[in-house]
């Protein structure tokens, strides 16, 4: 969905828009959106500066990192932002556009705003980097696989069991020699 500046005639201009699972292109190899995307925002512009006020929703699947269970929440984010014509850039603007980025603003082609990349910019923005069923997941087992959240398994006592017989036994042959 892309939206031509020169078409804005009144505003604010007011977009609710529903995309179909798989038309924003988010991928992570731990989650994916399991609903249809819905996409509210207004957007207001002045020449060819256009600000652009919304929220974004959808809902989640995810495998935690850890326990590898499956997880489904709904999510959502608001946004604010102003996107500038892409300025041709120059080595001294390299710092002003840093300091832009921290107060919202983007930058477009001035021609027309591509929705759907600005819905997966913000999706992308506001998703975690790592995805856990819960802060304290304890996850699987290493040995034996078994969901630690569910109780320990009996392979951490072997486990220093085997560390404290290999370190006497190497005691021991230092003692012999
Ligand atoms: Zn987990
Ligand atoms: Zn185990």
């Amino acid at each position: 969905m892309f939206i031509e500046v020169q078409d804005l005639k009144q505003e604010p201009f007011y977009v609710r828009h529903v995309f179909p699972i798989g038309e924003i292109k988010y991928s992570h190899e731990d989650a994916g959106l399991s609903e249809p995307v819905v996409a509210d925002f207004v957007l207001t512009h002045r020449d060819r500066d256009l600000h652009v006020n919304g929220t974004v929703e959808t809902a989640i699947r995810y495998r935690c990192s850890r326990c590898t269970k499956e997880f489904s929440k709904a999510f959502n984010v608001g946004f604010d932002l102003t996107y500038l014509p892409q300025p041709k850039w120059t080595n001294e603007d390299a710092e002003i556009a840093l300091k832009y980025d921290e107060m919202n603003i983007a930058y477009y082609d001035g021609i027309a705003l591509d929705v759907n990349l600005m819905v997966l910019e913000q999706i992308e923005l506001a998703m975690p980097m790592r995805f856990v069923c819960r802060e304290d997941c304890k996850g699987l087992c290493y040995k034996c696989g078994a969901d630690l959240n569910e109780g320990l398994c009996s392979c951490k006592d072997e486990e220093t069991d085997f560390r404290l017989s290999v370190l006497l036994e190497f005691r021991q042959k230092k003692m012999e020699k």
